[in-house]
């Protein structure tokens, strides 16, 4: 089938903060060649291709003067099952919690931490994805992605991706990696990462003692479900702003002032404060501005009421930045990829 390709598309239903922007040209991809083509396409009218997944890590400020190409490509294969260790492949376009679900069903564990995460697997190793204690980094065992320069396929191995906190080298070399495949290192033995406080306490709280990967999956999608908002009924990104490291003198400088400041202890000496909490303390908790505001029980997450533009919640993220630099010192990274 040859690509279709549509003129001024609206991408309020590809995006989840559910900002109303045009896209010049509009494409879905369901297989290699349909990328391929769509490179070729954008080359023809000379505009540039900005490749999307499932829009949930996405703040659209303007219209889009490119050929937004939407990955729909979808498979699932095992590479490798030795018994204990298994290697899984999924093509970018799967979406990335029925393909965690997946894993699960087969008996395969090491990505039960990620469940309920929007978006899809192409775009996982862009920011690293994380949540209670696991990243991508922890599970990944390669990627093939198009070179858009040269036009040829890479393999990244794990090395190559420079994975860090919600960061990746595709982060950094943006328009030149077009994510593929993932593959993902996982196991028939479990082996849970049970850190954090809350997915101990549901589990508790249920009475389970002894979780199987399929516990904490539902353990974290019911916590999750509970604090953050859906994007199907209120428009957000998730975590707008990454948690600051900062050095150990300044998390002390404020803990003497905030004795009930949040902060984690990282290996390289500097220390990982909850950006959540400094917006919380910073009163910005239920702040609405028309139709942009910060949701009321996670200060982190940025909502569109309806109505607000990209602009709109920028501009509030400008303010909170601001804020937090002028109170607490502390500079806070946006998260989502602006465009
Ligand atoms: P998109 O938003 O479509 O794209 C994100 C970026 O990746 C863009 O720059 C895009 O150009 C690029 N991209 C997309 N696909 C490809 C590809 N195939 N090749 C190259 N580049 C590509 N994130 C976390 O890390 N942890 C969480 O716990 C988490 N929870 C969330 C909860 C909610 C309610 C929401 C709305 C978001 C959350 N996120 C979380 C953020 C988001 O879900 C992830 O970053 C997710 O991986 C984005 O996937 P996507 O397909 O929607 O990417
Ligand atoms: P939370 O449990 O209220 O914790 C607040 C922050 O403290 C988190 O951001 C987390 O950092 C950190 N933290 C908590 N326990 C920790 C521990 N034992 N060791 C180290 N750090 C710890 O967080 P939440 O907002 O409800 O989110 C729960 C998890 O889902 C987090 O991992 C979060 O990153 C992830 N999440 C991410 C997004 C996103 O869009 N990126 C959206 C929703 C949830 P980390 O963030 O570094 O884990």
């Amino acid at each position: 089938m040859t690509l279709q390709v549509r003129a001024q598309v609206s991408l309020k239903p590809f995006n989840s903060f559910g900002i109303d922007v045009r896209a010049r040209l509009f494409a879905e991809a369901h297989s290699d060649a349909d990328v391929r083509e769509a490179l070729a396409c954008a080359a023809a009218q000379a505009l540039p291709l900005l490749v999307i997944g499932g829009g949930s890590n996405l703040l659209l400020t303007q219209d889009i003067s490119a050929l937004v190409l939407r990955m729909a490509t979808q498979g699932i294969r095992v590479l490798h099952d030795d018994g204990v260790h298994v290697v899984v492949e999924a093509e970018a376009g799967e979406a990335w919690h029925p393909f965690v679900l997946w894993t699960l069903a087969q008996g395969f564990c090491g990505l039960e931490n990620l469940s309920l995460i929007p978006g899809t697997v192409g775009a996982a190793p862009m920011q690293n994805i994380g949540a209670y204690g696991v990243e991508i980094k922890d599970v990944f065992a390669g990627l093939t992605a198009l070179d858009r320069q040269t036009g040829e396929l890479r393999e990244f191995t794990l090395q190559e991706c420079n994975f860090a906190y919600r960061d990746s080298l595709f982060k950094h070399e943006t328009g030149r990696w077009l994510i593929l495949r993932v593959r993902f290192a996982l196991s028939r033995a479990s082996h849970l990462k049970l850190d954090y406080g809350p997915v101990q306490q549901r589990l508790a709280g249920q009475g389970i003692t002894e979780a199987t990967p399929s516990d904490v999956s539902r353990a974290i999608c019911s916590i999750r479900s509970e604090k953050l908002p859906d994007p199907a009924v209120l428009g957000n990104a998730g975590s707008f702003f990454k948690n600051p490291l900062v050095p150990e003198a300044l998390a002390e400088k404020l803990r003497a002032r905030y004795p009930d400041l949040v902060a984690y202890p990282q290996a390289d000496g500097q220390m990982k404060l909850a950006a959540g909490w400094l917006i919380d303390k910073a009163g910005w908790k239920g702040f609405r501005d028309g139709d942009a505001g910060v949701h009321k029980l996670q200060a982190l997450v940025l909502v569109n009421y309806g109505g607000a533009t990209g602009q709109d919640i920028a501009n509030l993220a400008r303010c909170i930045q601001r804020d937090i630099s002028e109170r607490f010192e502390v500079e806070l990274e946006m998260e989502p990829n602006q465009y």
